[in-house]
């Protein structure tokens, strides 16, 4: 196929044409045709708006927020406090005025502020919690930091495991109502699993805790590739913690928003110092920008794209796929439970997964090629990991084929 021929599963010579104006926008991508940036679920590339826009931030009101009371201060301050209330639109938040928004580094800090500021007081002697031990390493440790915080206190806390299915990568549904019980105080979950691309279903954990438990997402490889919508039902969640720099803002942004309706309000502790002005920032040109360009259609586009690299790498014979066997762009017909996001993660019978990565990039791939950060991944065994963005084209995944073809 070549660049004119539409992709199966979008809009046609619309999305064609709405995707390569997007590309334009981003310069790192335009300035190296021969390079293919294969890695965004690590870090996305930067629109030229976000760029801009820190450029502008710096060149005509940098100063500290909160602090001072001449214009700069007072505009940084501005900017710093109207983000929280765009975070909360971005993530279509039907009530933002009972929600907080909290900025962080990014998705690890994050996850650790909800732990030790919010669940730490929050549990009781006897209580359980229930994490994921086979999602990224950052939503798993915290939860354990908690146990053995409160362990020091005197407060013993079960810690149990959210059940797998080893076939899909989704969280096993059945079994997880046998994990649920009458003490079962809180959830973390992930939304978009890292290696295995995977919508992880979160309803069904809403389904199975009932409507009290507080549920924590980590919307790490969600927001800024597909619509995260709190005005949605089946997104019944308490904290939505995300980075910005996977979303197309700067490294070292990020935030928690908590809808403060389930467990205690959330009140991260103590002095919280000059916050990350530029990130800050940064995060607001990106939501303006992903909203502009359509959370939908960005996760139709990178769908799609996955879906023409798994179904013809499935029958590539040496290499086998983690987590679900199928693509699956929107309007498939196979089960939801099966959808598969920008991801898609593999391993080649023979080659070693660092060498593979290595031979890819002779080729112009940048793609990751170890452990991928998984709790309780085998880091000797590596996988490499094609994560994509609204960037990506048919051109490249097919380049790609071609090269992993070659290595059979
Ligand atoms: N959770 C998931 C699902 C992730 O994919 C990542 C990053 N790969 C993180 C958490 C950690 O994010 P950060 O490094 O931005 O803190």
């Amino acid at each position: 196929m070549n660049a004119a021929q539409p992709l199966p599963g979008t809009d046609g010579d619309k999305d064609l044409l709405w995707q390569r104006e997007l590309r334009e926008q981003f310069p790192i991508v335009e300035a190296h045709p021969e390079l293919a940036y294969l890695d965004s679920a690590a870090t996305s590339q930067k629109p030229r708006a976000v760029l801009d826009a820190v450029q502008t931030y710096l060149t005509t009101s940098n100063a500290n927020a909160g602090r001072g009371t001449y214009p700069w201060a007072n505009r940084t301050t501005e900017l710093v406090e109207s983000t929280r209330e765009r975070v909360k639109e971005f993530l279509r938040d039907p009530r933002p005025d009972r929600s907080g928004v909290h900025f962080t580094g990014g998705t690890t800090e994050g996850l650790r502020t909800v732990a030790r500021d919010w669940l730490v007081p929050y549990l009781d002697d006897g209580d359980e919690i229930l994490v994921p031990y086979a999602d990224h390493r950052a939503n798993l440790d915290p939860w354990l930091e908690a146990r053995r915080l409160l362990a020091e206190r005197g407060i013993g806390v079960r810690v149990r495991a959210l059940p797998y299915q080893a076939a899909s990568g989704d969280y096993d549904h059945r079994a997880l109502g046998e994990a649920v019980g009458p003490r079962t105080r809180f959830v973390a979950a992930t939304h978009v699993h890292h290696v295995y691309g995977g919508d992880m279903n979160v309803h069904r954990i809403r389904e199975a805790v009932g409507p009290d438990v507080p549920i924590c997402l980590d919307a790490a490889q969600s927001v800024g590739h597909l619509p995260v919508r709190l005005d949605d039902p089946s997104l019944d969640v308490d904290f939505v913690v995300f980075s910005g720099h996977k979303a197309m803002a700067l490294p070292g942004s990020g935030a928690i928003w908590a809808r403060n309706a389930r467990g205690p309000e959330f009140r991260p502790g103590g002095w919280q110092g000059t916050p990350n002005t530029v990130g800050i920032v940064s995060l607001r040109a990106a939501l303006d920008w992903l909203d502009a360009a359509g959370p939908e259609r960005i996760a139709r586009w990178t769908a799609a794209l996955t879906t023409r690299l798994t179904d013809r790498l499935r029958h590539l014979g040496p290499y086998e796929i983690l987590g679900c066997q199928a693509g699956l762009a929107a309007g498939s017909t196979l089960p939801e439970s099966q959808r598969r996001q920008g991801i898609v993660t593999f391993r080649h019978r023979d080659i070693p997964s660092d060498d593979l990565g290595f031979i890819l990039f002779s080729h112009g791939f940048m793609v990751r090629a170890d452990s991928l950060c998984q709790a309780g991944a085998d880091e000797r065994a590596g996988s490499v990991r094609v994560s994509l963005h609204v960037y990506n084209t048919v051109e490249e995944i097919d380049r790609l084929l071609t090269v992993l073809a070659s290595l059979t």
